[in-house]
């Protein structure tokens, strides 16, 4: 996403465009509903007290409660925490979840805290938020640099001012803590149950293919069960480099080298790749799951695969978009692609509102029909406006959202 909110506001006008929209559910549609800006004190471990900016930006909530994660980070930022929000209410109306869009922010390194400093910022953090959130207002979830132990603190931290018991007022938790069995799994496993119903539709039939670029969490997941399910992963890659081999890789124990060694460079039977080459490679399914941006109009023209599974939260371009779409390559957006995660962030929700908890094969089966509902509907979508998939989503997600408001 060169600007991310930029390109949020031409596909809602060109999903506008279509709906043949009202001027005043565009114009809501423009700007956040509501944007929170914190300036709280933490106490540091030498005594001395610290103010620290925070946001959280509720963008819109027409469909349920607004939803999205909290990021830690020193480049944290207004406009990205509003353009991150206002994207999340498409991906959560795309996966047809009964929630708005959210996102908040720290601006903050936390590398550079202790543990004990962590803690007492996330819980300044959710206290100074806490009338702003809640299982029926706002449900926030973890993002880059937070993890299942900060909901765990924040949440016991919002439990303890509020004095009420409410695992639903955030996701992303620890089982222990009342987070969902499967979440781990969610993102990548949501991705390929998406790519397995494209393929149906495509006729594209095994052996196929797959190159993915990032091997952590999303990445490692979707290359171990399109593997067990038989599709041939030919390259890995993590951010100091790639590893191919035609023959294929084995994903599990490419995790244990890299767990061993710290990267996936240099497993025995690979070859070295870059990932510029990866990006570049001829195989059946490409799969971006690390870093935006990453297919541009400087690379697209030298794309060969036949579909590309954004996993990664904006790694096409718009201007790839349209490279793309002229070579017929068939490109699944982020927000249908990587909504696995969030949607297994509302059976968690919806298993802590109803107090029942589910295994995690019931988990998967319960994320799997949500994902092929949600890919069928945009895919029809796209058939019937004769556009990419992108445009699809967006169509289907201001359709929802916009009718919602109406009401
Ligand atoms: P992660 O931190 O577990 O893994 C990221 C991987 O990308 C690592 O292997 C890292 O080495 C690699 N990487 C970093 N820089 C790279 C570079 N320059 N070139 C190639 N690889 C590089 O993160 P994750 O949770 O797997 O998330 C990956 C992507 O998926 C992100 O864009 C994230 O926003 C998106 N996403 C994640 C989730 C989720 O549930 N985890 C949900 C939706 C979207």
């Amino acid at each position: 996403m060169d600007n991310p909110f930029q390109s949020y506001l031409t596909q809602l006008n060109q999903a506008a465009k279509v709906l043949k929209l009202d001027q005043q559910i565009i114009d809501q549609l423009a700007v956040p509903k509501r944007l929170v800006e914190l300036n709280f004190p933490v106490k540091l471990d030498n005594g001395k007290i610290k103010i620290f900016k925070g946001f959280r930006s509720q963008f819109n909530n027409a469909l349920g409660p607004y939803k999205g994660g909290i990021r830690f980070h020193s480049d944290v930022h207004r406009d990205e925490v509003i353009a991150l929000s206002a994207w999340m209410t498409i991906k959560c109306a795309v996966a047809d979840l009964p929630f708005g869009g959210g996102k908040g922010g720290v601006i903050v390194d936390p590398k550079k805290l202790s543990t004990k400093e962590l803690k007492r910022l996330s819980q300044a953090y959710i206290r100074t938020l806490a009338d702003f959130v809640g299982q029926d207002l706002d449900v926030p979830a973890p993002d880059v640099n937070t993890n299942p132990q900060i909901m765990a603190w924040m949440l016991a931290e919002y439990e303890k001012v509020k004095q009420i018991k409410e695992p639903g007022m955030l996701t992303g938790k620890p089982v222990s803590a009342g987070g969902s069995q499967g979440r781990t799994e969610a993102t990548g496993l949501g991705g390929f149950f998406i790519l397995r119903e494209l393929l149906k539709m495509l006729k594209l039939k095994p052996p196929l293919t797959i190159a993915i670029q990032g091997f952590g969490n999303v990445g490692y997941w979707l290359a171990d069960v399109a593997h067990q399910d038989g599709f041939k992963i030919v390259a890995l890659s993590d951010s100091q480099g790639g590893i191919y081999n035609p023959d294929g890789l084995e994903p599990q124990k490419v995790l244990q080298h890299k767990q061993k060694t710290g990267s996936v460079i240099n497993y025995s039977g690979s070859k070295k790749i870059s990932n510029e080459k990866l990006l570049e490679l001829k195989v059946d399914i490409l799969v971006p799951a690390a870093l935006e941006n990453v297919i541009n109009k400087s690379n697209a023209a030298k794309i060969k695969a036949k579909v590309v599974l954004e996993l990664a939260n904006g790694p096409v371009t718009p201007d790839a978009d349209k490279i793309l779409d002229k070579k017929g390559i068939v490109f699944v957006p982020d927000v249908l692609a990587n909504s696995g995660g969030v949607t297994t962030s509302w059976l968690e929700w919806v298993q802590n509102k109803s107090g029942k908890y589910w295994p995690k094969p019931t988990v998967f089966k319960k994320l799997d029909t949500k994902m092929v509902k949600a890919f069928k509907d945009i895919w029809q979508e796209s058939k019937k406006q004769r556009v990419n998939l992108r445009k699809a989503a967006y169509i289907v997600a201001i359709k929802r959202i916009s009718r919602a408001m109406k009401k």
